[in-house]
């Protein structure tokens, strides 16, 4: 369906929770999230409803988000009936990782096509450091499982965060050489509680070249991403910039919180609540929704901190 601004929304990022086994520290607060009642949050029913509705206005691809997907119980039959609802040809997932080891194959056998994993820094210290809890192995592990279980085209995002990792940004690149894999850096966002992290510690996307002059502007495949590629990598340097160089005009996407309310912009207090609704419900609620997705999110900065009223965590990233 094409909005009041002329953009074909296309794509629906769905939060299944909220809750994370990491701490991510410009992502959630160390102690995690007030546990909302269970009947608050969207069952397996109504988000396979609410992607069934979606997909009769136009939405084609879904991807799967958190909070961390992979520790939601059903989290397969979830993939598996998303992949098998008509009208939706791509299943995609973003997660950091960690469960990987034991759910990456049943992850492609349920019918995910693609993943996105997190990973900020490449220093065992300083990845417990950001995360809280999480060890670095344990990413590696899941990674391998994720090569190992077949999945192709895998992208790595990590949050450029100065005085954390932008001395990092050619070794993090430098998994592009080895892995065929994409690496993409993040311009951090200031959401609504960004914890240690705000606005020194924002790094604009455009110093990863100035890092690498030897990257070359590679072949764009039509996503948020500027493509560039190492001589010689098997995969890409992608930049997003949300910050510097909004990507607004061309957004597809819609997002739908694990609490149910479709945010047709990701920085916008605006939310339309499917909770409950039966899919003519949901359908009538998705196209106001995307009918009245924002022109832009406006200016990000510290003085202009998100306006969505929520953690990443709890919309989805
Ligand atoms: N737990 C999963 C993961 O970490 O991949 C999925 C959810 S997480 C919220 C999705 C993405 O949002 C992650 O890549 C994370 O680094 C990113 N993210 C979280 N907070 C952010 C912020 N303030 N600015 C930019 N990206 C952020
Ligand atoms: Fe969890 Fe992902 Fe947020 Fe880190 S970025 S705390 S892994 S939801």
């Amino acid at each position: 369906m094409v909005d009041r601004h002329g953009r074909n929304i296309t794509y629906m990022r769905i939060s299944v929770t909220d809750k994370c086994n990491l701490r991510c520290r410009y992502c959630m607060p160390e102690e995690g999230v007030c546990s909302k009642s269970h009947f608050d949050m969207m069952t397996e029913e109504e988000i396979i409803t609410a992607v069934e509705a979606a997909a009769a206005l136009g939405i084609t691809k879904v991807r799967i988000t958190g909070g961390e997907p992979l520790i939601k119980k059903n989290i397969l039959s979830i993939c598996r009936r998303t992949a098998a609802v008509e009208g939706i040809g791509e299943v995609c997932m973003t997660t950091n990782g960690i469960l990987l080891p034991r759910l990456a194959k049943p992850l492609k056998e349920a019918g995910v096509q693609r993943l996105n994993l997190s990973l900020d820094t490449l220093d065992p210290e300083k990845y417990a450091y950001i995360t809280r809890i999480g060890s670095l192995e344990a990413f590696q592990r899941g990674l391998e499982a994720a090569l190992d279980a077949g999945f192709e085209k895998i992208k790595i995002n990590a949050v450029l965060i100065g005085g954390f990792n932008d001395k990092e940004i050619r070794s993090l690149a430098q998994l592009t050489m080895g892995y065929p894999v994409d690496m993409r850096f993040i311009e951090m966002m200031p959401m609504y509680d960004s914890g240690d992290f705000d606005q020194q510690a924002f790094i604009p996307s455009s110093k990863v070249l100035d890092i690498l002059p030897e990257a070359v502007a590679g072949e764009q495949d039509g996503g948020v991403a500027k493509l560039y590629r190492l001589p010689g990598a098997k995969g890409n340097i992608g930049l997003i910039s949300p910050v510097s160089a909004h990507f607004c005009g061309n957004c597809n996407r819609i997002r739908l919180t694990a609490d149910g309310k479709i945010k047709p912009c990701l920085h916008s207090s605006d939310e339309y609540s499917l909770k409950g609704l039966d899919f003519d419900g949901m359908k009538q609620v998705l196209e106001e929704a995307i009918w009245n997705k924002p022109a832009w999110h406006g200016d990000l900065d510290a003085q202009h901190r998100s306006q969505a009223g929520r953690n990443m965590n709890q919309i989805g990233g």
